[in-house]
């Protein structure tokens, strides 16, 4: 009975719940078989030195064999008297000393065991997220092809989906990482509603996530199905710091073994589509094609060359004056970033700055910018009377949190003062900025460069804001000089932001004037300089310089 009992309680504690009846089983059938044999005193006695060894074994890492060990002599010393009492407690002792020993052993033994699992469980683990890791990733994705690789028929394989979330790093630059941090976690929460039985989450990266589906059929439907609810879920506003943000992904498809042979190729392909998903516009899933369109492998391949394209000396800058309107005098220039690529030739700024800003490029490429800039103005100076050169800048730049102080290392070593130096920031940054934006802008200021806005007209600037705005000059964009001189509308709306200028005491300066009607609008209209082909295309230093000289003589 006491046997039973103890083995019963023992399985009862030791095992998880759903296996909880055995030890109900196990009570029942100990209890039969005590009561159909039931063992005299002398048999007792000949096997009780093993049934706390038996528990040892059946329930190794247990404490319960020393209680049984005590349970066994207490029943022995109770059937026996206290007259035989010592004779068994003598050998009693032996047993409980051995088995207590044999259960401490055991019992550390298994807590080690218990620890080592628990640490291998926390090494897949994402510390920020809580899904799995890049580790648990690769195994698993390993696993999944041993597994696939010999039964995978026509349409079927296990499918491999990359996102990459867009915009992760302005957000991360601008709010700092900590809110960073909270956007991931939230990303993750909102992956991990899609794990289940056919679909592993993991976060492979700093922003980049993966899913593996196992093998079934049908398997690209099931691929673009969950990429679709991905996408619905991941564009959802995310609650950070008070206030909503949205973000984007683009997802990348590769499936197994239609598309690679193999675990790394198959990573490397839901790259490559992930990258297709980008180059064509972001947010949104696309699969890997074997034939892949160019466009995805220029991306590729000018964002791995950008990094290195100012040590190769493939950049240079090209200048279009800033004219005054009135007396026709070059007073200005904009520094405009051209890189000469191999392979692809002339590459646009259009499309390579939209690279750079994905990463941290953007930073190196506007540190050489700014050098470069000062090193030319010195030159610029020395033969004729321009008064300072712009510069582009870009969110990501001015979100730098070192921005200023950096700029003002690259003046003091090029010994080239503030106000030579006038900042270019498109009105779509300004507009979204946060208050830090804007208190950069103001160091700019206090510090003595001239700020203007870039684009103007094309974001919808709020007004009130507009007026709180640190900055010099608005530049009436391109897109409403162009018909100017031709439809009232945009003859009107350039009219306004004239006035608007003229009363916040801001001056203004047209791009892209092309032609001599939309030059005489723009005079008209008290515009007070302008920049444009009809003058100058940007251009090389040594041409710039012949115009500059030009001017002076
Ligand atoms: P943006 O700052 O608005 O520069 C004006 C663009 O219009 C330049 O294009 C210029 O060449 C072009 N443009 C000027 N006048 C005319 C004209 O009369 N007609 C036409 N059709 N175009 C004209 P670009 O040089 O290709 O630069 C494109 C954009 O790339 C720039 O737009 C700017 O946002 C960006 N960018 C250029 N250099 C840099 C740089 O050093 N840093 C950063 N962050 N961005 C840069
Ligand atoms: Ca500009
Ligand atoms: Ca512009």
């Amino acid at each position: 009975m006491l046997f039973a009992l103890t083995t019963g309680a023992s399985y009862f504690l030791e095992h998880p719940p759903h296996k909880k009846f055995l030890s109900i089983i196990s009570f029942i059938l100990i209890f039969a078989i005590g009561h159909l044999f039931p063992l005299d005193i002398e048999d007792i006695e000949e096997i009780y030195i093993g049934i706390p060894i038996l528990y040892l074994l059946i329930f190794p890492g247990s404490l319960w064999p020393i209680a049984v060990g005590f349970a066994i002599l207490t029943a022995y010393m109770h059937s026996v008297g206290i007259a035989e009492m010592f004779d068994i407690v003598e050998d009693g002792l032996e047993v409980i000393v051995i088995t207590t020993f044999a259960c401490v052993m055991s019992f550390y033994q298994q807590q080690t065991k218990r620890q080592m699992m628990q640490f291998r469980e926390e090494s897949y683990t994402d510390y920020l997220t809580g899904l799995s890791n890049r580790k648990k990733f690769q195994e698993f994705l390993y696993h999944q092809v041993d597994k696939t690789k010999h039964i995978a028929k026509a349409g079927e394989g296990f499918a491999l989906i990359n996102i990459d979330l867009d915009g992760f790093k302005k957000i991360n630059d601008q709010l700092g990482h900590q809110v960073g941090d909270q956007l991931l976690k939230q990303v993750g929460r909102r992956l991990e509603s899609f794990t289940g039985k056919d679909y592993s989450a993991y976060r492979v990266g700093g922003d980049e996530f993966a899913f593996i589906i196992k093998s079934s059929k049908n398997i690209a439907n099931k691929a673009q199905s969950l990429s679709e609810s991905i996408l619905k879920q991941a564009t959802k506003p995310y609650e950070l710091t008070d206030k909503k943000y949205k973000i984007s992904a683009s997802i990348g498809i590769a499936i197994y073994p239609q598309d690679a042979f193999d675990a790394e190729s198959l990573v490397v392909r839901a790259d490559l589509a992930m990258y297709k998903a980008k180059a064509e516009g972001k947010g949104r899933y696309s699969f890997y094609q074997q034939k892949l369109t160019e466009k995805t492998i220029r991306y590729r391949e000018l964002e791995a060359d950008l990094k290195l394209a100012a040590q190769r000396d493939q950049l240079s800058l090209y200048y279009q004056p800033k004219v005054d309107i009135q007396t026709g005098k070059i007073f200005s220039a904009e520094a405009l970033l051209r890189w000469h690529h191999p392979k692809y030739g002339h590459v646009s700024p259009f499309e390579f700055i939209k690279i750079a800003e994905e990463d941290d490029t953007i930073l190196d490429i506007g540190r050489w910018v700014a050098e470069q800039a000062c090193k030319d103005i010195h030159h610029f100076k020395a033969i004729s009377d321009i008064e300072n050169i712009a510069i582009n800048v870009s969110a990501r730049q001015l979100a730098d949190i070192d921005f200023v102080d950096k700029l003002k290392v690259i003046l003091a070593k090029q010994k080239c003062p503030p106000h030579w130096i006038e900042i270019e920031q498109t009105e779509s940054v300004l507009m979204q900025s946060t208050q830090d934006n804007i208190e950069v802008l103001k160091q700019l200021k206090e510090h003595g460069f001239s700020l203007s806005l870039d684009d103007f007209g094309t974001s919808y600037s709020s007004l009130s804001q507009l007026g709180n705005l640190p900055i010099d000059i608005l530049k009436i964009d391109k897109r409403f000089v162009d018909h100017c001189d031709t439809n009232n509308k945009d003859h009107m709306i350039v009219r306004t932001i004239i006035q608007l200028a003229q009363n916040l005491g801001l001056r203004t300066i047209a791009e892209g004037v092309e032609t001599q009607p939309q030059l005489e609008v723009l005079k008209s209209e008290g515009c007070a300089s302008y920049q444009g082909y009809l003058f100058s295309k940007p251009l090389p230093t040594d041409e710039f310089e012949v115009l500059l000289k030009v001017q002076t003589d």
